[in-house]
Protein backbone atom coordinates (compact mmCIF):
# COMPACT_ATOMS: atom_id res chain seq x y z
CA UNK A 1 0.00 0.00 0.00
CA UNK A 2 1.49 3.57 -0.89
CA UNK A 3 -1.18 6.01 0.73
CA UNK A 4 -1.63 6.09 4.36
CA UNK A 5 -2.88 9.04 6.33
CA UNK A 6 -1.47 10.54 9.86
CA UNK A 7 -2.98 10.71 13.37
CA UNK A 8 -3.46 14.54 12.89
CA UNK A 9 -5.70 13.50 9.37
CA UNK A 10 -2.87 14.33 6.88
CA UNK A 11 -2.52 12.19 3.50
CA UNK A 12 0.72 10.59 2.93
CA UNK A 13 1.21 9.36 -0.53
CA UNK A 14 4.10 7.29 -1.98
CA UNK A 15 3.38 7.89 -5.52
CA UNK A 16 4.95 11.25 -4.90
CA UNK A 17 9.17 11.54 -5.27
CA UNK A 18 9.57 11.69 -1.56
CA UNK A 19 13.72 11.88 -0.40
CA UNK A 20 14.34 8.49 1.95
CA UNK A 21 15.96 11.04 4.70
CA UNK A 22 12.59 12.99 4.91
CA UNK A 23 10.89 9.76 4.92
CA UNK A 24 12.88 8.73 7.95
CA UNK A 25 12.34 12.01 9.96
CA UNK A 26 8.37 11.84 9.24
CA UNK A 27 8.23 8.46 10.66
CA UNK A 28 10.24 9.48 13.70
CA UNK A 29 7.78 12.02 14.46
CA UNK A 30 4.43 10.53 13.10
CA UNK A 31 2.20 7.39 13.78
CA UNK A 32 -0.05 6.54 10.60
CA UNK A 33 -3.20 4.72 9.71
CA UNK A 34 -4.72 2.87 6.57
CA UNK A 35 -7.09 5.58 5.12
CA UNK A 36 -9.91 2.11 4.80
CA UNK A 37 -9.84 0.57 7.97
CA UNK A 38 -8.45 3.07 10.11
CA UNK A 39 -5.79 0.45 11.93
CA UNK A 40 -2.09 1.14 12.16
CA UNK A 41 0.10 0.42 9.61
CA UNK A 42 4.15 0.91 9.68
CA UNK A 43 6.25 2.87 6.85
CA UNK A 44 8.73 0.74 5.85
CA UNK A 45 11.45 2.14 3.47
CA UNK A 46 14.11 -0.96 3.13
CA UNK A 47 16.44 -1.13 0.73
CA UNK A 48 14.98 -4.64 -0.84
CA UNK A 49 11.79 -3.54 -1.82
CA UNK A 50 10.08 0.17 -2.92
CA UNK A 51 9.05 2.04 0.16
CA UNK A 52 5.44 1.28 1.32
CA UNK A 53 2.76 1.29 4.04
CA UNK A 54 2.13 -2.61 5.75
CA UNK A 55 -0.66 -2.98 8.35
CA UNK A 56 1.03 -4.01 11.98
CA UNK A 57 -2.19 -6.40 12.34
CA UNK A 58 -5.31 -8.02 10.49
CA UNK A 59 -8.46 -7.36 9.16
CA UNK A 60 -9.42 -8.12 5.32
CA UNK A 61 -7.55 -4.79 4.17
CA UNK A 62 -4.65 -6.20 5.33
CA UNK A 63 -5.23 -9.23 3.09
CA UNK A 64 -6.20 -6.86 0.18
CA UNK A 65 -2.88 -4.68 0.53
CA UNK A 66 -0.45 -7.44 2.03
CA UNK A 67 -0.32 -9.94 -1.16
CA UNK A 68 0.90 -6.57 -3.19
CA UNK A 69 4.06 -7.92 -5.09
CA UNK A 70 6.74 -5.19 -5.57
CA UNK A 71 5.94 -5.01 -9.40
CA UNK A 72 2.19 -4.23 -8.29
CA UNK A 73 3.80 -1.33 -6.34
CA UNK A 74 6.09 -0.16 -8.27
CA UNK A 75 3.61 -0.35 -11.50
CA UNK A 76 1.11 1.58 -9.95
CA UNK A 77 3.20 3.99 -8.49
CA UNK A 78 4.72 4.39 -12.37
CA UNK A 79 1.25 4.81 -14.18
CA UNK A 80 -0.16 7.32 -10.91
CA UNK A 81 2.72 9.56 -11.50
CA UNK A 82 2.76 9.10 -15.27
CA UNK A 83 -0.81 10.49 -15.31
CA UNK A 84 0.40 13.18 -12.79
CA UNK A 85 3.32 14.47 -15.84
CA UNK A 86 0.03 15.05 -18.05
CA UNK A 87 -1.69 16.81 -15.45
CA UNK A 88 -4.47 14.22 -15.29
CA UNK A 89 -5.89 14.81 -11.81
CA UNK A 90 -5.59 10.78 -10.27
CA UNK A 91 -5.58 9.95 -6.84
CA UNK A 92 -3.75 6.63 -5.81
CA UNK A 93 -5.01 3.79 -3.95
CA UNK A 94 -8.45 6.04 -4.31
CA UNK A 95 -11.02 4.24 -1.75
CA UNK A 96 -14.59 4.69 -3.04
CA UNK A 97 -17.10 4.16 0.21
CA UNK A 98 -19.94 4.41 -1.85
CA UNK A 99 -19.14 1.48 -3.90
CA UNK A 100 -16.85 -0.24 -1.63
CA UNK A 101 -14.08 -0.75 -4.28
CA UNK A 102 -10.33 0.84 -4.29
CA UNK A 103 -8.86 1.36 -7.73
CA UNK A 104 -4.92 1.43 -7.79
CA UNK A 105 -6.10 4.87 -9.29
CA UNK A 106 -8.91 6.78 -9.93
CA UNK A 107 -8.09 9.86 -12.56
CA UNK A 108 -10.48 12.20 -14.13
CA UNK A 109 -10.19 12.64 -18.02
CA UNK A 110 -12.66 14.26 -20.55
CA UNK A 111 -15.17 14.31 -18.47
CA UNK A 112 -14.89 11.04 -17.48
CA UNK A 113 -13.90 9.58 -13.80
CA UNK A 114 -11.84 6.03 -14.62
CA UNK A 115 -11.06 3.30 -12.64
CA UNK A 116 -7.34 2.09 -12.86
CA UNK A 117 -6.48 -1.63 -12.05
CA UNK A 118 -3.19 -2.76 -12.40
CA UNK A 119 -3.41 -6.58 -12.02
CA UNK A 120 -0.16 -8.48 -11.94
CA UNK A 121 -1.80 -11.40 -9.95
CA UNK A 122 -4.82 -13.57 -11.27
CA UNK A 123 -8.27 -12.69 -9.78
CA UNK A 124 -11.00 -15.14 -9.99
CA UNK A 125 -12.92 -14.23 -13.06
CA UNK A 126 -16.23 -13.75 -10.88
CA UNK A 127 -14.27 -11.13 -9.09
CA UNK A 128 -12.95 -9.77 -12.43
CA UNK A 129 -16.51 -9.41 -13.80
CA UNK A 130 -18.25 -8.39 -10.26
CA UNK A 131 -15.74 -5.58 -9.69
CA UNK A 132 -15.93 -4.36 -13.55
CA UNK A 133 -19.58 -4.28 -13.20
CA UNK A 134 -19.78 -2.27 -10.26
CA UNK A 135 -17.44 0.06 -11.80
CA UNK A 136 -19.74 0.63 -14.61
CA UNK A 137 -22.51 0.81 -12.87
CA UNK A 138 -21.53 3.46 -10.61
CA UNK A 139 -19.88 5.53 -13.52
CA UNK A 140 -16.80 4.81 -13.62
CA UNK A 141 -15.14 3.24 -17.07
CA UNK A 142 -12.72 0.65 -15.87
CA UNK A 143 -9.01 0.10 -17.25
CA UNK A 144 -7.94 -3.14 -16.21
CA UNK A 145 -4.18 -2.74 -17.26
CA UNK A 146 -2.22 -6.82 -17.06
CA UNK A 147 1.29 -7.37 -16.10
CA UNK A 148 3.68 -7.41 -19.34
CA UNK A 149 4.80 -10.60 -18.02
CA UNK A 150 1.40 -12.94 -17.98
CA UNK A 151 1.56 -12.26 -21.83
CA UNK A 152 2.81 -15.71 -22.87
CA UNK A 153 4.44 -15.83 -26.10
CA UNK A 154 4.74 -19.26 -27.95
CA UNK A 155 6.27 -18.40 -31.04
CA UNK A 156 6.12 -14.90 -33.16
CA UNK A 157 3.18 -13.57 -33.29
CA UNK A 158 1.51 -16.12 -31.64
CA UNK A 159 0.24 -16.14 -27.86
CA UNK A 160 -1.10 -18.35 -25.11
CA UNK A 161 -3.79 -16.58 -23.97
CA UNK A 162 -6.22 -17.71 -20.83
CA UNK A 163 -9.55 -16.65 -20.39
CA UNK A 164 -8.27 -14.57 -17.24
CA UNK A 165 -6.33 -12.18 -20.44
CA UNK A 166 -9.13 -11.94 -22.47
CA UNK A 167 -11.25 -10.57 -19.53
CA UNK A 168 -8.50 -7.25 -20.42
CA UNK A 169 -9.46 -7.32 -23.84
CA UNK A 170 -10.61 -3.36 -24.79
CA UNK A 171 -11.93 -1.81 -27.74
CA UNK A 172 -10.27 1.52 -29.46
CA UNK A 173 -13.04 3.94 -31.06
CA UNK A 174 -11.45 3.02 -34.05
CA UNK A 175 -13.32 -0.39 -33.77
CA UNK A 176 -10.29 -2.78 -32.90
CA UNK A 177 -9.61 -4.50 -30.19
CA UNK A 178 -6.45 -5.03 -27.66
CA UNK A 179 -5.20 -5.83 -24.42
CA UNK A 180 -3.10 -3.52 -22.72
CA UNK A 181 -0.41 -4.40 -20.70
CA UNK A 182 2.32 -2.55 -18.95
CA UNK A 183 5.78 -3.68 -17.46
CA UNK A 184 7.20 -1.45 -14.74
CA UNK A 185 10.91 -2.74 -14.64
CA UNK A 186 11.12 -1.69 -18.91
CA UNK A 187 8.93 1.25 -18.20
CA UNK A 188 6.88 0.32 -21.26
CA UNK A 189 3.60 -0.41 -22.38
CA UNK A 190 3.05 -3.44 -24.44
CA UNK A 191 0.17 -3.80 -26.70
CA UNK A 192 -1.53 -7.21 -28.17
CA UNK A 193 -3.62 -6.10 -31.46
CA UNK A 194 -5.16 -7.74 -34.53
CA UNK A 195 -6.11 -10.40 -31.90
CA UNK A 196 -7.10 -13.41 -34.09
CA UNK A 197 -7.88 -16.16 -32.34
CA UNK A 198 -7.20 -19.81 -34.06
CA UNK A 199 -7.54 -21.82 -30.99
CA UNK A 200 -9.30 -21.23 -27.81
CA UNK A 201 -6.45 -20.23 -26.37
CA UNK A 202 -3.85 -19.66 -28.95
CA UNK A 203 -4.32 -16.25 -31.29
CA UNK A 204 -2.05 -14.77 -33.97
CA UNK A 205 -1.09 -11.00 -32.84
CA UNK A 206 0.61 -7.77 -33.43
CA UNK A 207 2.94 -6.62 -30.56
CA UNK A 208 2.99 -2.59 -30.01
CA UNK A 209 5.84 -1.66 -27.43
CA UNK A 210 5.78 2.00 -26.05
CA UNK A 211 8.03 3.85 -24.17
CA UNK A 212 6.33 5.37 -20.75
CA UNK A 213 7.87 8.45 -21.24
CA UNK A 214 7.08 8.61 -25.14
CA UNK A 215 3.24 7.72 -24.52
CA UNK A 216 0.07 9.37 -23.75
CA UNK A 217 -3.05 8.92 -21.99
CA UNK A 218 -4.97 9.49 -25.15
CA UNK A 219 -2.75 7.03 -27.38
CA UNK A 220 -3.90 4.01 -24.36
CA UNK A 221 -7.40 4.74 -24.61
CA UNK A 222 -7.61 4.89 -28.27
CA UNK A 223 -4.32 3.55 -29.82
CA UNK A 224 -4.01 3.30 -32.97
CA UNK A 225 -3.84 0.16 -34.05
CA UNK A 226 -2.61 -2.34 -36.82
CA UNK A 227 -5.64 -3.77 -38.93
CA UNK A 228 -3.69 -5.80 -40.83
CA UNK A 229 -3.22 -9.95 -40.76
CA UNK A 230 -0.28 -11.54 -42.00
CA UNK A 231 -2.27 -14.37 -43.96
CA UNK A 232 0.43 -16.94 -44.29
CA UNK A 233 0.98 -17.27 -40.81
CA UNK A 234 -2.53 -17.22 -40.32
CA UNK A 235 -2.73 -20.34 -43.05
CA UNK A 236 -0.01 -22.28 -41.12
CA UNK A 237 -1.33 -21.89 -37.78
CA UNK A 238 -4.92 -22.95 -39.04
CA UNK A 239 -3.36 -25.92 -40.54
CA UNK A 240 -1.10 -26.97 -37.23
CA UNK A 241 -4.78 -26.22 -35.16
CA UNK A 242 -6.29 -28.78 -37.20
CA UNK A 243 -3.85 -31.31 -37.13
CA UNK A 244 -3.40 -30.88 -33.38
CA UNK A 245 -7.19 -30.77 -32.77
CA UNK A 246 -7.66 -34.02 -34.33
CA UNK A 247 -4.61 -35.82 -32.69
CA UNK A 248 -5.66 -34.82 -29.36
CA UNK A 249 -9.57 -35.20 -29.25
CA UNK A 250 -11.13 -34.74 -26.14
CA UNK A 251 -15.04 -35.93 -25.39
CA UNK A 252 -16.33 -32.59 -26.76
CA UNK A 253 -15.07 -32.61 -30.12
CA UNK A 254 -17.48 -36.02 -30.63
CA UNK A 255 -20.75 -34.08 -31.23
CA UNK A 256 -18.76 -31.97 -33.52
CA UNK A 257 -17.41 -35.02 -35.39
CA UNK A 258 -20.16 -37.22 -35.93
CA UNK A 259 -22.13 -34.28 -36.93
CA UNK A 260 -19.60 -33.32 -39.55
CA UNK A 261 -18.94 -36.87 -40.71
CA UNK A 262 -22.84 -37.14 -41.33
CA UNK A 263 -22.38 -34.46 -43.79
CA UNK A 264 -19.42 -36.21 -45.51
CA UNK A 265 -17.03 -33.89 -44.23
CA UNK A 266 -13.48 -34.16 -43.19
CA UNK A 267 -11.53 -32.08 -41.02
CA UNK A 268 -8.48 -32.64 -43.52
CA UNK A 269 -10.78 -31.70 -46.35
CA UNK A 270 -12.61 -28.53 -45.61
CA UNK A 271 -12.33 -25.75 -48.49
CA UNK A 272 -10.26 -22.81 -47.90
CA UNK A 273 -13.37 -20.74 -47.13
CA UNK A 274 -13.77 -22.49 -43.94
CA UNK A 275 -11.74 -21.05 -41.41
CA UNK A 276 -11.34 -17.77 -42.30
CA UNK A 277 -9.86 -14.97 -39.94
CA UNK A 278 -12.66 -12.35 -39.02
CA UNK A 279 -13.31 -9.06 -37.09
CA UNK A 280 -14.84 -9.71 -33.92
CA UNK A 281 -14.34 -12.99 -33.81
CA UNK A 282 -12.93 -13.08 -30.30
CA UNK A 283 -15.92 -12.64 -29.42
CA UNK A 284 -16.72 -16.03 -29.64
CA UNK A 285 -14.29 -18.80 -27.65
CA UNK A 286 -15.28 -21.60 -29.72
CA UNK A 287 -12.21 -21.72 -32.50
CA UNK A 288 -13.23 -19.68 -35.96
CA UNK A 289 -12.97 -22.81 -38.02
CA UNK A 290 -15.78 -24.64 -35.57
CA UNK A 291 -18.43 -22.41 -35.57
CA UNK A 292 -17.82 -21.38 -39.24
CA UNK A 293 -17.89 -25.30 -40.29
CA UNK A 294 -21.29 -25.36 -38.28
CA UNK A 295 -22.82 -21.78 -40.22
CA UNK A 296 -21.43 -23.73 -43.17
CA UNK A 297 -23.69 -26.57 -42.24
CA UNK A 298 -26.73 -24.70 -40.63
CA UNK A 299 -27.25 -21.86 -43.58
CA UNK A 300 -24.97 -22.36 -46.61
CA UNK A 301 -24.50 -26.15 -47.34
CA UNK A 302 -27.55 -27.55 -48.72
CA UNK A 303 -28.40 -24.07 -50.72
CA UNK A 304 -28.33 -23.41 -54.52
CA UNK A 305 -27.12 -20.36 -56.14
CA UNK A 306 -30.14 -17.88 -56.07
CA UNK A 307 -31.01 -19.07 -52.81
CA UNK A 308 -31.66 -16.28 -49.83
CA UNK A 309 -31.44 -17.18 -46.49
CA UNK A 310 -32.41 -14.00 -43.69
CA UNK A 311 -30.47 -12.74 -40.77
CA UNK A 312 -33.17 -14.02 -38.24
CA UNK A 313 -32.52 -17.48 -39.38
CA UNK A 314 -28.83 -16.70 -38.98
CA UNK A 315 -29.81 -15.77 -35.58
CA UNK A 316 -31.64 -19.01 -34.78
CA UNK A 317 -28.77 -21.18 -35.70
CA UNK A 318 -26.49 -19.41 -33.61
CA UNK A 319 -28.53 -18.93 -30.77
CA UNK A 320 -29.48 -23.10 -30.90
CA UNK A 321 -25.73 -23.63 -31.09
CA UNK A 322 -24.83 -21.94 -27.98
CA UNK A 323 -28.05 -23.71 -26.23
CA UNK A 324 -26.43 -26.87 -27.22
CA UNK A 325 -22.74 -25.29 -25.57
CA UNK A 326 -21.78 -26.47 -29.27
CA UNK A 327 -20.66 -22.40 -29.92
CA UNK A 328 -19.51 -21.10 -26.82
CA UNK A 329 -18.70 -17.33 -26.07
CA UNK A 330 -15.96 -15.43 -24.20
CA UNK A 331 -16.55 -13.34 -21.19
CA UNK A 332 -15.75 -10.35 -22.01
CA UNK A 333 -16.92 -7.61 -18.57
CA UNK A 334 -15.45 -4.30 -20.23
CA UNK A 335 -17.25 -5.03 -23.55
CA UNK A 336 -20.60 -6.08 -22.38
CA UNK A 337 -22.66 -4.27 -24.54
CA UNK A 338 -21.44 -6.62 -27.82
CA UNK A 339 -23.59 -9.07 -29.45
CA UNK A 340 -21.57 -12.08 -30.47
CA UNK A 341 -23.78 -12.87 -33.81
CA UNK A 342 -21.36 -9.38 -35.12
CA UNK A 343 -18.76 -12.40 -35.17
CA UNK A 344 -21.18 -14.45 -37.52
CA UNK A 345 -21.92 -11.38 -39.49
CA UNK A 346 -18.32 -10.40 -39.80
CA UNK A 347 -17.63 -13.83 -41.55
CA UNK A 348 -21.10 -13.43 -44.35
CA UNK A 349 -18.83 -10.15 -45.33
CA UNK A 350 -16.09 -11.96 -45.55
CA UNK A 351 -17.43 -14.67 -47.45
CA UNK A 352 -19.54 -11.77 -49.79
CA UNK A 353 -15.79 -10.25 -50.27
CA UNK A 354 -14.98 -13.16 -52.09
CA UNK A 355 -18.10 -13.77 -54.00
CA UNK A 356 -19.85 -16.55 -52.27
CA UNK A 357 -22.95 -14.47 -51.42
CA UNK A 358 -24.17 -10.77 -51.41
CA UNK A 359 -26.51 -8.85 -49.08
CA UNK A 360 -29.69 -7.94 -50.57
CA UNK A 361 -30.67 -5.24 -48.50
CA UNK A 362 -31.98 -5.04 -45.11
CA UNK A 363 -31.07 -8.67 -43.61
CA UNK A 364 -31.05 -10.65 -46.32
CA UNK A 365 -28.05 -12.96 -48.02
CA UNK A 366 -28.28 -14.18 -51.40
CA UNK A 367 -25.65 -17.05 -52.06
CA UNK A 368 -23.71 -16.37 -55.26
CA UNK A 369 -21.56 -19.67 -55.67
CA UNK A 370 -21.49 -22.59 -53.87
CA UNK A 371 -18.44 -23.82 -51.48
CA UNK A 372 -17.36 -26.60 -53.11
CA UNK A 373 -15.98 -29.11 -50.80
CA UNK A 374 -12.65 -31.15 -51.80
CA UNK A 375 -12.70 -34.85 -52.19
CA UNK A 376 -9.19 -35.38 -52.25
CA UNK A 377 -5.54 -33.78 -50.94
CA UNK A 378 -5.07 -32.68 -54.13
CA UNK A 379 -8.28 -31.34 -54.79
CA UNK A 380 -7.84 -29.56 -51.89
CA UNK A 381 -4.15 -28.07 -52.31
CA UNK A 382 -5.28 -26.96 -55.79
CA UNK A 383 -8.09 -25.03 -54.16
CA UNK A 384 -6.07 -23.72 -51.46
CA UNK A 385 -3.51 -22.19 -54.44
CA UNK A 386 -6.23 -20.98 -55.89
CA UNK A 387 -7.79 -19.20 -53.34
CA UNK A 388 -4.81 -17.69 -52.10
CA UNK A 389 -3.95 -16.26 -55.17
CA UNK A 390 -7.08 -14.23 -56.02
CA UNK A 391 -7.96 -14.04 -52.28
CA UNK A 392 -4.98 -13.73 -49.36
CA UNK A 393 -4.36 -9.95 -49.66
CA UNK A 394 -7.98 -9.13 -49.94
CA UNK A 395 -8.38 -10.74 -46.77
CA UNK A 396 -5.22 -9.78 -45.04
CA UNK A 397 -7.24 -6.46 -43.90
CA UNK A 398 -9.75 -6.54 -41.30
ZN1 LIG B 1 -6.51 -0.97 6.30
Amino acid sequence: MLTANTKSGKQVCLGYHYRKESLISLRNKEEFICPICGEGVFLKLGNQRIYHFAHKSGGSCREFFENETINHLEGKRQLFQWLLRQNIPAVLEFYDKEIGQRPDIMFQYQGEKYALEYQCSPLPEKDFIKRTTNYLTNEYIPLWIIASSHIHKKRRNIVALSNFDYLFLRKAPTENYFIPSYCPENRHFHLLESIQPISIKNALVQHSIYQLDNFILEELLGPRLSDSINMNIWNTEKESFILNWMLHPNPKQNSFLHEIYQRNLNMFLLPPEIGLQVPHSILIQTPPIIWQTYLFMDLLADKQPQDSFTLKELNFHFKKRIHRKEIMLRNLPQLDSLNPITAEISYLKQLEKIGVLTEQGENIFKLERKILIPTSNREKEEAKLHFNQKYLNMLAKQ
